[in-house]
């Protein structure tokens, strides 16, 4: 392969999700930016499928079979999921003949594309995207999976310093990574207008002068949406918006959320309102932006999003998190897992509304200029360049 530039490279992007996830979300962005040059292999169908084509960017999808009931927490895969794993491999080489890269957006697509790239003589690329560690994945998982980066990836482009540094204790070569922050699109932040805290409390009959606390992730015990339950619990009268589905099947654990607000005698201030495509106007029209994992989030877009909105953002100090948000300064960091913690962090921020506000603006502007989708996109461009010249010079 001669020595061209990212943006003159055929790129075949894999995911195995056909929901909107952060890494879809992410990927949605890149797929687009590179235009005419990507197109995208879904593994799974759903709506990431309708958001893709709706940009314009070629999608196909083709299902993974056994492979998909494999869970990350698990041991290694039965014999039928590798088998399905095999054929799915093949079906993904032939496409791949027709693109100069294969980029695997996920685990599980990572996978399927090092076989694939196998069979069809193509550089793999692994925008990791998970921190390799303990609870997230099985210890079986993680080692298998840093050794088939090690021996199949041409590179891997790790989400945050956090998410790289479990990759390589989990044994992967340091000398593959690439550390590339997540942009967001600034597009639906600029649109938002001073009217838009009026109309969408109206829309949500919230009234106008409540205090409001929102946090935006899928339903998972790891978001940790209890432990902003147990923080309310310690905030009289201030209302919260719980944004976000249970994206992979955790529907029993999203009901004990709505069953432990009424227990706590709290339904009538906290709203549970599903997934939603306007998560810059909720941000806007909330007082504070809560991030709660109780796990190394692995970057947390949400965290941005809030920073973007020109919101205070008090998050959970973890994972990708510090590298965002500098403590006091654009924003407030909390212990994972601290209900406490976090209710006395809203609580100052409700009792200080000007350097809530101060504090706010200068994580905006933190955010417009590091965590942009632009930045993003220039950064995977130089990282796949950086990748693919050195697999053409060995
Ligand atoms: N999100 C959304 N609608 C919702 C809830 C969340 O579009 O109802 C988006 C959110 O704005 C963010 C993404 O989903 O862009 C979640 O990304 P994050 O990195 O926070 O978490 P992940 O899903 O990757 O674990």
């Amino acid at each position: 392969m001669t020595a061209t530039s990212a943006s003159q490279r055929r790129i075949l992007f894999v995911d195995h999700a056909g929901v909107l996830g952060g890494a879809e979300l992410s990927l949605l962005d890149l797929a687009t930016s590179f235009g005419e040059r990507a197109e995208v292999l879904l593994l799974a169908d759903g709506p990431f499928r309708t958001a893709l084509a709706a940009k314009g960017v070629r999608v196909e999808v083709e299902p993974l079979g056994a492979l998909g009931a494999v869970r990350k927490d698990a041991g290694l895969p039965s014999l039928g999921a590798l088998v399905d794993a095999a054929a799915i491999a093949k079906k993904v080489a032939r496409r791949a003949r027709a693109h100069d890269v294969l980029y695997a957006n996920s685990q599980k697509a990572f996978v399927v594309a090092a076989a694939a790239g196998l069979l069809a003589q193509r550089p793999v690329v692994w925008h990791l995207r998970d921190i390799l560690a303990e609870p997230h994945f099985s210890r079986a998982n993680i080692m298998a999976a840093a050794q088939l980066a090690n021996v199949r990836a041409a590179g891997v482009i790790a989400n945050s310093h956090a998410t790289a540094d479990a990759f390589v204790a989990a044994g992967g070569h340091r000398a593959l990574v690439h550390v590339v922050h997540n942009g967001i699109d600034l597009t639906p932040f600029d649109a938002l207008t001073p009217g838009t805290v009026v109309e969408v409390r109206r829309a949500l009959g919230l009234p106008a002068d409540a205090f409001v606390v929102a946090m935006f992730g899928r339903f998972h015990p790891w978001k940790g949406q209890p432990v902003l339950l147990e923080a309310l619990a310690e905030l009289p009268g201030v209302h919260a918006l719980i944004v976000g589905a249970a994206l992979f099947g955790e529907t029993a654990f999203e009901a004990a959320q709505h069953e432990r607000a009424r227990e706590l005698g709290m339904a009538d201030r906290v709203h549970f309102l599903g997934f939603r495509d306007d998560i810059p106007a909720l941000m806007r029209a909330a007082n504070v932006i809560a991030h709660t994992s109780v796990l190394p989030e692995p970057f947390g877009r949400v965290v941005v999003e809030g920073m973007l909105a020109g919101r205070p953002v008090v998050a959970t100090r973890a994972g990708g998190v510090p590298e965002i948000i500098s403590e006091g300064d654009t924003g407030l960091l909390v212990p994972p897992a601290d209900a406490p913690a976090l209710a006395a962090a809203i609580r100052g921020l409700r009792e200080h509304p000007a350097a809530a506000a101060a504090m706010a603006a200068r994580g905006e502007a933190r955010a417009r200029a590091h965590f942009n989708v632009d930045v993003m996109c220039a950064q995977v461009g130089r990282a796949l360049d950086a990748i693919l010249n050195e697999v053409a010079r060995v």
